[in-house]
């Protein structure tokens, strides 16, 4: 096994990667920016090494630097977390060849699950369902309306390299089609430096399923069946639950299938996931595939028993998965609640010092998170200050004590969003599984903030 890793992550994943690692007998490296001297992960880990000011654009992104940092303290691997340099298949290649394991996908499965028409063309290839929509890039306005005669309205225009919900655009009607079309263009060269967009049918009422892959570098993969992540908000996942509440078993199994496929059809290695939209009729689509861990995967070990985290660091070494499709069951119902330091209903971001933090805890409950009293969230990066999670042998008993941990929660000093969770929690369409992505934003116009 590797002696030492180093993280290339802040806050509540880098925490999750260092505990991972200690139980594993393996040496951690810290790597933290000015503003977080006082961070849990530079606490926690083995060494810690600055590297560079505040902005990530000089620390967690700075490549040079991280680079530097595992040369000096003589790291084997680099666990990438999610964000930052994650999906970057330039960094992994720089790790390789720096010689380092990149504890991730090949650069390659990378490169073309992050190029989206790619992915899509190799989607097709290996059978796995595509949104209707344009065969690849689409170069004109009146390509544009050559697809929409096949698709109809409304229709989304999307950035060939875009992420993070950004670069895209819907069209309800056709004279709107010429100035989405150019601003999504126009938008894509800015915010990706790729102009490259294409064509899907809009889904109006798609429930947002993700599928939990694992291979190692031996050929063997598996599926660690679903996610139900469509409570978001501004296409940001907000509650996560494993297994989705609303899907038949027979939808279940091929959606599961569909990811495996497109998992294999990229050889993927390591932990991955597969977004699919799901329509009320139970048909589905591939959306994109995420090349790293996610934020909500902990949904997942708790109802498979897989450390997601062991196994990314396992098959980065070169072990054999210890397991098979067929020693994969699914145990109970898990919940992850995403506390944010922000208003629960203005959105409006609460960094700041932490007076008292006090965690909730009993049967069946865990926190992922960097939290401590006396901590300072700084304002400059991502606003989730813990995940709470809870498991139960179902979904309704799952929920209660997902209500009691928030009733443990403690967080004097800033402001969270655990109101927005247990109104949530409360409400009948929620407890039903009667949802769809668009569930929590039309919430939200109803309910005084
Ligand atoms: P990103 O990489 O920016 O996250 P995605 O392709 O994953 O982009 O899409 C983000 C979100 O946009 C989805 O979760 C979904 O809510 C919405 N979306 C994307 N494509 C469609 C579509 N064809 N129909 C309806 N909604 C879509």
């Amino acid at each position: 096994m590797f002696h030492k890793i180093l993280i290339a992550n802040r806050g509540e994943i880098a925490v999750r990667i260092i505990r991972a690692c200690k139980e594993l007998g393996i040496a951690t490296v810290a790597v933290y920016s000015e503003a977080d001297k006082e961070a849990m992960h530079a606490r926690l880990a083995d060494e810690a090494v600055c590297i560079g000011p505040t902005p990530s654009s000089k620390s967690y992104l700075n490549i040079p630097s991280i680079m530097a940092a595992a040369e000096i303290t003589d790291a084997e691997a680099i666990h990438p977390g999610y964000g930052f340099l994650a999906e970057n298949a330039e960094f992994a290649e720089i790790v390789i060849e720096s010689g380092y394991a990149w504890i991730g996908p090949s650069p390659e499965s990378m490169r073309i699950m992050g190029d989206k028409v790619r992915a899509k063309a190799r989607m097709q290839e290996a059978n796995v369902p595509l949104v209707p929509g344009s065969d690849g890039a689409v170069h004109s306005i009146e390509e544009a309306r050559q697809v929409a005669k096949s698709t109809g309205f409304p229709l989304i225009i999307k950035a060939a390299s875009g992420g993070g919900g950004r670069g895209m655009q819907v069209v309800h009607a056709e004279p709107r089609l010429p100035a989405a079309f150019n601003k999504c263009q126009t938008e894509a060269g800015a915010a990706f430096g790729d102009h490259t967009v294409f064509i899907e049918k809009y889904l109006e009422e798609p429930k947002h399923i993700e599928v939990q892959v694992l291979g190692d570098k031996h050929g063997n993969i598996i599926h660690l069946f679903e996610r139900e992540c469509s409570m978001q908000r501004n296409n940001q996942k907000v509650l996560e639950e494993a297994p989705s509440p609303s899907i038949d078993e027979a939808t279940r199994q091929a959606i599961c299938e569909a990811g495996l496929n497109a998992a294999k059809a990229v050889n993927y290695e390591g932990a991955g996931t597969i977004e699919f939209l799901l329509n009320p009729d139970n048909s589905f689509y591939f959306m994109e595939m995420n090349t790293r861990i996610q934020v909500e995967h902990p949904v997942t070990e708790w109802i498979t028993g897989v450390d997601l985290i062991e196994w990314q660091i396992r098959v980065a070494f070169g072990e054999k998965l210890a397991f098979t499709q067929q020693n994969i069951k699914m145990k109970g119902h898990a919940i992850e609640c995403r506390i944010n330091a922000e208003h629960p209903f203005k959105f409006t971001p609460s960094p700041g010092t932490v007076e008292l933090y006090h965690a909730p805890g009993g049967r069946s409950v865990r926190v992922d998170s960097a939290l401590y009293t006396g901590y300072t969230v700084p304002p400059h990066y991502d606003s989730m200050i813990a995940k709470i999670i809870t498991h139960a042998r179902d979904r309704q008993k799952c929920i209660r004590r997902m209500q009691r941990a928030l009733d443990e929660l403690a967080v004097i000093g800033i402001t969270t969003n655990t109101e927005l969770h247990k109104r949530l929690l409360a409400n009948p369409g929620f407890q039903r599984g009667d949802f769809n992505i668009h569930f929590l934003e039309n919430w939200l116009k109803q309910i005084p903030s």
